[in-house]
């Protein structure tokens, strides 16, 4: 029988090593024969360590498990063939497929994740791994281009820009040597997708990258990994060796004449990293400052060459665009806003996890539907979508389509997709505090604006604050028209989205929770 125990980061922090070392010694102890199958996570965090068994309806889910429960688990016959008696188990969750959270989804970029085992290349083949690749040898580049343009796949680490003319700048500019750079330094605070792609489906992000070389004719990539992910570098190595060894990376890929290398990059721990020119500064092996715009790094990028330059899931987005055409992949989503967007809920949340939708779901149904509400139980009071740059939106926005383009209408970003929720105990002129501060600490300092504003703007909500007294409304209103023209000052005159954003949840927080910075003035008469 094949029993399934995660391996993905979150899994293992939960304990899936020792679940899986207590399945290993009680099945040696009873004599019984197992697979044991490290596949990656569902994504269902809450209910990690998930221990999943193959059975002929399906696989059954038990979780979450902790090593004490494993003898209880043979005990009851769980591990035989016949374990649809797993129903009467305290832990038994039924058929993993069937659970509302996964069932409810539509996983086109994490159609494998959690099912394969990640480092099994065979695995990934029997799973429509490699169409995509397959489909793109047969192309001409621009072809290529073309599909993944009509597509209608926006770059999904926040900026949306559309991947197709990206691709196409770098196809038309000039250069005998051209590059494909993931962007791996997943940094916003709740996200995790980036992690759970290399972890837990390499060969995606590989085939994408891959593909992305056949459009653009580069034959060399890089994956800039942060440094806090070193289960993710160990698997995308392990990965990127079997696809040499079998074909599918180097000279002479499935034997169609074409070439591409793939090195992985371990980042130095700083978020700026994240803004595609530091990154790129960083890969040349400088301090990761941002440069100015223009050149594109499409068409001077790494080393000044010619450089396509996507997120994790932007480019885990491609093998499906090219396995199944981009008529199916539009298909998914509404107005400008096409495809899927995985999404990831963390923070004060009941139901913690991964969940991949098609543009246009409500943040509502994602909080609640899916997450389930606070996890302490307490009203939900804010989320915080698009990571730490992005605005703190109260619940009379709940009701926004997840969609570019509504989003930025309500003032909101879609960002990565990161959710970071807050109950009502939340004071909101503490955490408009604190992004100014993650600011001053992760600013690069290129730019006055945003190196000294953030600075200035963390002395200016502390003294909001100091005069929350109603006794001290002058003083503090003067302080928060301040603090407005401050934020005006870093919207207009920083050089990258790190200056120019942070005022975003600052004035979220004072827009959308006046009532946390200081108590209105008493009604006169
Ligand atoms: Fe650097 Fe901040 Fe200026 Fe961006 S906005 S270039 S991070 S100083």
């Amino acid at each position: 029988i094949t029993v399934y125990v995660p391996r993905d980061s979150t899994a293992l922090a939960l304990g899936a090593n020792e679940v899986a070392a207590a399945i290993v010694a009680e099945a040696a102890k009873r004599g019984q024969q197992i697979t044991l199958v490290r596949n990656g996570s569902r994504g269902m965090f809450w209910l990690e360590p998930l221990v999943e068994v193959a059975t002929a309806a399906g696989r059954i889910g038990y979780g979450p498990v902790a090593p004490e429960d494993v003898a209880g688990l043979f005990d009851a016959d769980l591990f035989n063939a016949d374990v649809l008696a797993g129903g009467q188990h305290r832990l038994a969750l039924g058929l993993v497929d069937e659970i509302p959270y996964l069932k409810n989804q539509e996983r086109l970029t994490f159609a494998r994740v959690g099912i394969t085992d990640p480092v099994s290349l065979d695995d990934y083949l029997a799973h429509e791994g490699y169409l995509g690749l397959q489909n793109a040898l047969a192309m001409q580049s621009a072809d290529i281009v073309q599909e993944v343009l009509d597509s209608g796949l926006r770059g999904r680490g926040g900026a949306a820009f559309p991947t197709g003319i990206k691709w196409k700048t770098v196809l038309g500019a000039q250069g005998a040597q051209k590059y494909i750079v993931c962007n791996a330094d997943e940094g916003d605070s709740g996200t995790f997708s980036d992690r759970m792609i290399m972890e837990d489906d390499p060969f995606v992000l590989i085939e994408g990258m891959t593909i992305a070389g056949l459009a653009v004719n580069a034959d060399y990539g890089y994956i800039y990994v942060r440094s806090e992910y070193p289960h993710a570098i160990a698997v995308l190595n392990e990965a990127i060796a079997t696809a040499n060894a079998r074909g599918f990376l180097g000279k002479n890929i499935l034997g169609f004449g074409k070439d591409f290398q793939l090195e992985v990059r371990k980042g130095a721990g700083a978020y700026v990293c994240g803004e595609e020119t530091a990154l790129l500064e960083s890969l040349e092996g400088k301090r990761g400052v941002v440069r100015a715009k223009p050149p594109l790094p499409a068409i001077e990028g790494l080393f000044g060459k010619p450089t396509v330059i996507n997120n994790v899931i932007t480019l885990a987005s491609v093998p499906i665009v090219l396995a199944r055409g981009a008529a199916f992949y539009k298909n998914f989503g509404q107005g400008r806003s096409m495809g899927t967007l995985p999404m990831q809920l963390a923070g004060n949340i009941k139901y913690g996890g991964l969940v991949e939708k098609a543009f246009g779901v409500t943040l509502r149904e994602l909080l609640f539907d899916f997450g389930g509400g606070t996890e302490s139980g307490r009203t939900m009071r804010a989320v915080q979508v698009g990571g730490p740059l992005g605005p703190y939106l109260p619940p009379a926005l709940f009701d926004t389509p997840l969609d570019y383009e509504a989003f930025a209408a309500v003032g909101g970003t879609v960002g990565h997709g990161g959710m970071v929720v807050f109950d009502d105990s939340v004071d909101m002129a503490q955490q408009a505090r604190y992004s100014m501060e993650f600011c001053v600490v992760e600013s690069c300092g290129k730019c006055t604006p945003c190196r000294i504003g953030s600075t200035r703007g963390v002395e200016v909500i502390d003294k909001i604050i100091a005069n929350a007294n109603p006794a001290n409304t002058g003083q503090r209103q003067q302080q928060i028209h301040l603090l407005r023209d401050l934020c005006d000052t870093m919207i207009n005159g920083s050089l990258c989205a790190m200056g120019s954003m942070t005022p975003l949840p600052v004035l979220s927080a004072l827009n959308h929770f006046p009532e946390d910075f200081g108590a209105p003035p008493a009604a006169v008469g």
